[in-house]
């Protein structure tokens, strides 16, 4: 029996949400279409969307009368559509994916959909088949062939190989079932779409570590790994949980779990704004997204201040002011950029609630087995809401009992709904691969978090005011330091050519000049590191020479004459430097080029000091000629370990 829950239930972590914002961010594309309109343009439309968050090869398949009507093309999603566009598939069910390689180079071959050997099934992937190699093996000894080196194909041939075993009886088709044998046994992790000849209106995915979610429309249904794939369609959608089957039919679909029992559906209404996912008259959506800054700054605060001014508060935590008294450290886990964000926040924390905080990659965290103090809260940061280490991480902390909040910017996503509590960024879409307006979010909410958990503690009234106070400016500053974009492109052309660059600040400084290198490799290639500034003295400086200029990040306050010693150092040796630091240090500091940031409270400075970093790797990148939203080897998120 096909069922369909229209309850509108929201979720405990965005209590105070009427309709929920649509956002996740994975590696890979998945969507496959069953309606009573052509599958094609909305597949292809959908790949367009998707596209940002892997994109070395794309397909389609189209179940057409008696076969299958596969393409496939290594690069761009419009070269696909060009291919597309001459083939001409026609039907109302198709499946189609843009990958990021995880098995098997960038070939046609490789990419998905992969048809079984027999022909029957065509299937997307996002994820990795663990166990593929002993699949494949017994397949073959079963006569299947194989023509990729994906892990994928072997998930495509073992469902024909249980399709092939079942009794078929007349009028039903064994199609969801052989999938769901199939999945039995693969380890790994998958999000699926799968097609059938046999079966011309019917879809079956299913997902485990990677997000799928199901459109709702009127006399069609829609599978995708993200919202945003057919958010013009309709915003009804159904959030998949790991371990769950879905059938799909143009007027409905069923959910059971892989061991077969039965699942409600529980149908969300999710709020697109379509303007996120339009460039308007920007070049491209990094730009896009670091103008943002200012609104997505003022969403992380909106509401989110006590009446009297002096804390900060948060809806979702689902922690008392009694039970966050009785936390003794906090554990901060998370991957690259938040990864800094919680080294920002590490600072924060501990300057002003006074609680020790350690910070841990996800991915070591997760395997790493670490002795943890009993009262202990574990704190993870994912944009996406679906980068697989921190969600596992997350999960491992739970499995031993710790009490877990998170920031994301993703409402349903996998994170936002295994966490016990936790704070939306509402920072609106981020498509461009290297993220900026969700990491100076991130750190806008660390600060508030800092803020609400000292004035728990010691913080005074006084304290927590002027605090609240330089939080509600930042948007504005942020402002400012925006209008010296076309300074910061003359920076950025005379500095572009230099193929090594070293990034330096102090304390909360120091993740700062972390993400600068970061944000300078991933989208210029330009190799950089960041360094704690007295720390160059013990090995980078090596480095130091005409060609590698270095970009120091100064703060105002008590240890910005050791800053100043630390350019001193440089200069001595000749390398250019490039300062980013407070008005008023702008005499005293002897720089080849310096960018001014508002004095500001020490709070805050870290996010104001980001805006130039993010505006120096746009404008290298752009004078590079490279691709700034789409940067080689690189997608969104990390749902792959
Ligand atoms: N592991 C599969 C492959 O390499 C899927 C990769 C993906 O998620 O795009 O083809």
């Amino acid at each position: 029996m096909l069922c369909l829950g229209f309850t509108q239930q929201l979720h405990a972590f965005c209590l105070n949400l009427k309709k929920i914002p649509a956002l996740s961010f994975y590696m890979c594309g998945i969507i496959g279409y069953v309606g009573k309109n052509s599958a094609t343009p909305i597949l292809i439309d959908g790949l367009k969307r998707l596209e940002y968050r892997g994109y070395d090869s794309a397909g389609i398949a189209v179940r057409g009368k008696s076969a299958f009507t596969v393409v496939r093309r290594v690069g761009r999603v419009d070269q696909l559509a060009a291919a597309v566009a001459k083939a001409k598939p026609v039907g109302s069910l198709g499946i189609s994916h843009t990958r990021w390689a995880t098995h098997g180079g960038v070939t046609e071959k490789n990419t998905h959909p992969h048809v079984s050997s027999d022909g029957k099934f065509a299937l997307v992937h996002n994820g990795v088949i663990e166990n593929y190699q002993s699949i494949k093996k017994f397949l073959i000894e079963k006569g299947y062939t194989f023509s990729s080196e994906t892990d994928t194909e072997a998930l495509s041939n073992l469902i024909a190989y249980h399709y092939a075993k079942e009794p078929q009886q007349s009028g039903t088709s064994c199609f969801a079932e052989s999938v769901r044998k199939s999945l039995l046994h693969v380890q790994g992790t998958y999000g699926i779409a799968v097609i059938c000849l046999d079966c011309p209106m019917e879809l079956v995915g299913a997902r485990k570590g990677s997000p799928l979610i199901i459109g709702v429309g009127d006399e069609e249904n829609i599978l995708a790994s993200d919202v945003s794939a057919f958010a013009m369609r309709t915003r009804n959608v159904v959030y998949l949980n790991d371990g769950e089957v879905v059938h799909i039919r143009p007027d409905g679909f069923t959910i059971s779990t892989i061991t077969q029992e039965e699942v409600a559906a529980v149908v969300q209404e999710v709020d697109w704004n379509i303007e996120d996912s339009e460039l308007g008259t920007f070049k491209n959506f990094m730009e896009k997204e670091i103008f943002e800054q200012p609104a997505a700054l003022e969403n992380a605060m909106r509401g989110r201040f006590s009446d009297d001014g002096s804390t900060a508060m948060f809806g979702g935590l689902n922690l008392s002011s009694k039970e966050l008294r009785y936390v003794d450290r906090i554990l901060l886990c998370a991957c690259g950029t938040a990864w800094h964000a919680c080294l920002v926040a590490e600072y924060l924390i501990e300057r002003y609630a006074r609680i020790p905080v350690e910070v841990e990659y996800a991915s070591e965290f997760r395997y790493r087995n670490a002795p943890i103090d009993k009262n202990t809260l574990v704190f993870v940061i994912s944009q996406s809401g679906e980068t697989i280490d921190t969600l596992a991480a997350l999960k491992e902390a739970k499995r031993k009992g710790f009490r877990t909040l998170a920031i994301t910017n993703s409402v349903g996503s996998s994170i936002a709904r295994e966490t016990d509590g936790g704070i939306y960024q509402h920072a609106g879409q981020e498509v461009g691969v290297a993220s900026t307006k969700a990491f100076t979010s991130q750190i806008l909410i660390s600060a508030m978090v800092a803020l609400y958990l000292g004035r728990l503690r010691d913080l005074s009234y006084e304290e927590g005011r002027t605090m609240v106070d330089a939080l509600r400016s930042v948007p504005n500053h942020v402002k400012e330091i925006l209008k010296q974009a076309d300074y910061i492109k003359s920076i950025a052309d005379r500095y572009a050519h230099f193929k090594d660059f070293l990034f330096l600040g102090r304390q909360s400084m120091f993740p700062i000049a972390l993400e600068g290198a970061l944000k300078l490799k991933e989208i210029s290639y330009i190799h950089a590191e960041g360094y704690p500034a007295a720390e160059m003295k013990h090995g980078p400086i090596a480095l130091i020479c005409e060609e590698c200029p270095s970009v120091f990040l100064v703060t105002g306050g008590e240890i910005m004459q050791k800053t100043l010693a630390n350019i001193q150092e440089v200069k001595a040796r000749k390398g250019p430097v490039i300062v980013i630091g407070p008005k008023h240090c702008r005499e005293e500091i002897q720089a080849d080029e310096y960018i001014e940031i508002p004095d500001v409270h020490d709070a805050v400075a870290p996010i104001l000091a980001t805006i130039p970093l993010q505006l120096l790797a746009y404008h290298s990148a752009v004078k590079l000629g490279r691709d700034v939203d789409k940067p080689r080897n690189l997608a969104k998120s990390v749902t792959v370990e």
